[in-house]
């Protein structure tokens, strides 16, 4: 049984092909600078802070207790797929919530030096609902959706699948 993950919800609010190659196991090529870069960052920065914590199968960079409220935060290389990015964060908490753990979500991009705050709301969490139900569908395709050419496949790990 295929399941959806935070990284398919990310994939899902770029491109919906992603999704199904991501979901089908189909791996980019690892040698992409663009994934370098982010894995780079993902180990180097806030090391000191870090405190990456799994909870059913949801992995958080870090996880804090601030006044009482749980937080938990994702660090990102760039603010440039914010909202993919907020909407990863709001499924980690939708599961949170379903789980009676009411949590607030903060997206830390080091590069930048910014902070944005998540919170979940009815609204949001029509549209995580929404998603869940798509990418479901999506991963019970034959084959992926038509390749279409938008401006992240020129960072995308796939280009030379899709373009080649
Ligand atoms: S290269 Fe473009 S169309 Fe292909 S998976 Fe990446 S984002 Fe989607």
């Amino acid at each position: 049984m295929l399941k959806v993950t935070g990284t398919l919800v990310w994939y899902y609010f770029i491109c919906k092909r992603q999704v199904w190659l991501m979901a089908h196991e189909i791996n980019p090529f690892q040698d992409d600078p663009f994934l370098e870069i982010g894995r780079f960052l993902h180990a180097e920065s806030y090391a000191r802070e870090k405190k990456e914590v799994e909870i059913d199968g949801m992995k958080f960079d870090i996880i804090k207790n601030k006044d009482g409220k749980l937080i938990v935060a994702e660090i990102k290389k760039s603010s440039r797929f914010l909202e993919s990015a907020t909407m990863q964060l709001c499924f980690y908490l939708y599961r949170l919530q379903k789980m009676g753990i009411n949590a607030v979500g903060e997206i830390l991009v080091p590069q930048e030096k910014k902070k944005y705050s998540v919170i979940l709301n009815q609204e949001i969490i029509l549209k995580i609902e929404d998603a869940i139900r798509e990418i479901k569908e999506i991963m019970h395709y034959p084959k992926p959706p038509e390749k279409r050419k938008i401006h992240f496949c020129t960072h995308c790990a796939y280009a030379e699948f899709c373009f080649a």
